[in-house]
């Protein structure tokens, strides 16, 4: 039996390993575009490990967060992989944000989180002294991670299982052959490749490789363009930890957030905005084919239509550092433009539907000798080996 993963970030990686587990004696194969695996979302993130505080109760991302999370715990400290529970702080800054704030505490009880508790201003302070508060939760079991570190040590596991990985492989078509596939790999490293069931994990190009593989997805890929700031080393001292606001309940997105990372510093961010580039990482960047998908898809502009006020803002925030700023002053009032300097950039897949609302949770598009993962948003990274384990377990050869 041969099996084939197309998309080496976390979720292909998490996929592989758990059908490695589930199925020791087949060919196992794992392509990906790029030279390097998890080139994208994956170490292009916040670097934070989730606990499940805002999924909607019984829903997979509720469920693949809570398992994947002390999943990929356990894996870091047995591979040495820098992480730190280190807990997070989401903070009410004004009385309105209470009822908000209140839901949110109930929906993490509803969710299983351990530890939750409700802190007064003077208890937040305790945790994070910089911060504007009335009231806030504290999320003991969130952490931050080093992601390229476990990328790196999943991808090396699998070579070391007898898994073939192939970088610089971009699956360029993909042909029902009978029962199976052949699926022609493009670039440095063409060649064709066979396999009786194959996985599609390709994060912001997902709905392009269904398609390749002859589906017709409902859904489109639209790219969220998050910039980060990273806070210069003579203020880190303002943030102890992660600081998250509470999220608007319409918006996937969780707000513009204070993050520790694993291997030092702190960036705060992200905003988001339409990317013209599915994978442009530089400001301006535009790439004429992922325009036009996003430009001419209807969903997009019943989108923007629903949301004009956050659309304008979003964008106002990201042509202006003062309007970043006075959103990061929300939280910690101390910091100013002087404190921070422009930092990395990700872009977020989210799967959107023809009537503009977006997918909120895991989607998986299951065929015979295929299954195709349409949507993995944010916490897939925490929850990847988690998704893994539930794609596998849908593989049927
Ligand atoms: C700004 C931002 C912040 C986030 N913060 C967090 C966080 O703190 N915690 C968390 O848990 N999650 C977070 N997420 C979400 C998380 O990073 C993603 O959900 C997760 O990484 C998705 O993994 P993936 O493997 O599906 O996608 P990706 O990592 O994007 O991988 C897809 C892969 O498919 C490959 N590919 C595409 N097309 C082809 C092709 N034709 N042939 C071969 N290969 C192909 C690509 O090269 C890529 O490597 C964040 C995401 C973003 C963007």
């Amino acid at each position: 039996m041969r099996i084939l993963v197309i998309g080496g970030g976390l979720v292909g990686l998490g996929a592989a390993r758990a059908l490695r587990a589930r199925f020791p004696r087949a060919a196992l194969t794992l392509v990906d575009k790029e030279p390097a695996f998890g080139a994208h979302q994956s170490t292009h993130n916040s670097g934070v490990l989730h606990s499940g505080l805002y999924y909607k109760p019984g829903s997979a991302r509720a469920r693949l967060v809570r398992r994947g999370l002390a999943q990929i715990t356990e894996y870091c400290a047995a591979k040495g992989i820098v992480h730190d529970i280190c807990g997070k702080l989401v903070v009410a800054a004004t009385e309105d944000e209470i009822p908000r704030l209140q839901a949110l505490f109930e929906r993490g009880q509803q969710n299983g989180l351990k530890g939750l508790r409700w802190l007064s201003a003077a208890e937040a302070r305790e945790i994070e002294p910089h911060v504007r508060v009335v009231a806030a939760v504290h999320v003991p079991e969130e952490g931050i991670v080093d992601y390229r570190g476990v990328v790196d040590a999943l991808a090396a596991d699998l070579r070391a299982d007898g898994a073939e990985l192939m970088a610089s492989a971009p699956a360029t078509r993909i042909i029902r052959d009978g029962a199976g596939w052949r699926v022609f790999i493009g670039g440095a490293a063409e060649r064709e490749l066979s396999a009786d069931f194959i996985v599609t994990c390709g994060g912001l190009h997902s709905d392009r490789l269904a398609t390749l593989a002859g589906e017709r997805p409902a859904t489109r890929i639209v790219g969220f363009r998050g910039e980060y700031f990273v806070i210069k080393p003579e203020r880190e001292h303002l943030v102890k930890g992660l600081i998250y606001p509470v999220p608007d309940p319409q918006f996937p997105f969780l707000g513009v957030h204070f993050t520790r990372l694993a291997r030092g510093g702190v960036e705060c961010g992200p905003n988001a905005v339409l990317a013209l580039d599915r994978e442009g990482y530089r400001r301006w960047a535009f790439n004429a084919r992922d325009a036009a998908s996003a430009l001419a898809f209807p969903g997009l502009w019943r989108f923007v239509s629903r949301y004009v006020r956050t659309t304008v803002y979003e964008l106002k925030r990201s042509l202006s550092k003062e309007v970043f700023v006075q959103s990061l002053q929300r939280l910690v009032p101390d910091i100013t433009a002087d404190d921070i300097a422009p930092g990395p950039v990700g872009v977020r897949a989210q799967a959107m539907r023809p009537d503009g609302s977006l997918v909120d949770d895991f989607d998986f598009l299951e065929r015979p000798g295929a299954l195709h993962v349409l949507n993995a948003p944010s916490p897939a990274a925490t929850a990847c080996l988690a998704i893994g384990e539930e794609i596998a377990a849908r593989v049927v050869v």
